[in-house]
């Protein structure tokens, strides 16, 4: 199998079984997320424990890079602390918008398979709209949070 064909599996398998999909009444943070730009709109649920991530689901709906995007990072970013889960978050970005990727990839595993979207701006949107999510999450000001991806960055 090629690995293009590979990492399609991956996100195909993810979309369409997305993980941890699921509300979070006792959450301490809810953040929701849309990207009006191709109509994606989730919502992140965290919960904490001290510095580590004690749980995290998503819900709603969206495109199957969005979807595959946000069950993977749930996937990822679960039981790790804050600043592991920022520095995945921070790499997983730089896959998609860096010019040059280093030498030997960015041991992100399966995340790995969303890199294809790098060529593709507009669906870089759709691919970190959960990982913007996490990040207002994690940064905790306020237990219910709203922002929209805006179009005048989609070139970032
Ligand atoms: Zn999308």
């Amino acid at each position: 199998m090629e690995f293009e064909e590979l990492y399609q599996e991956v996100i195909l398998d993810h979309a369409g079984h997305p993980r941890n999909f699921g509300e979070m009444p006792d959450a301490d943070a809810h953040v929701h997320g849309d990207n009006p730009m191709c109509g994606d709109e989730i919502t992140v649920h965290l919960k904490r424990d001290g510095e580590r991530i004690a749980a995290l689901t998503f819900t709603g709906a969206g495109c199957s890079i969005c979807m595959a995007s946000a069950s993977l990072m749930t996937q990822k970013a679960k039981a790790r602390t804050e600043s592991e889960a920022r520095a995945l978050s921070r790499n997983f970005q730089n896959l998609l918008t860096a010019e040059e990727l280093p030498p030997g990839g960015m041991h992100l595993g399966d995340l790995q398979a969303l890199a294809g979207v790098r060529k593709f701006p507009l669906r870089v949107k759709c691919a970190t709209l959960a990982w913007h999510a996490l990040e207002k999450a994690l940064d905790g000001a306020g237990a219910e949070q709203s922002f929209h991806v805006r179009p005048d960055t989609a070139a970032e």
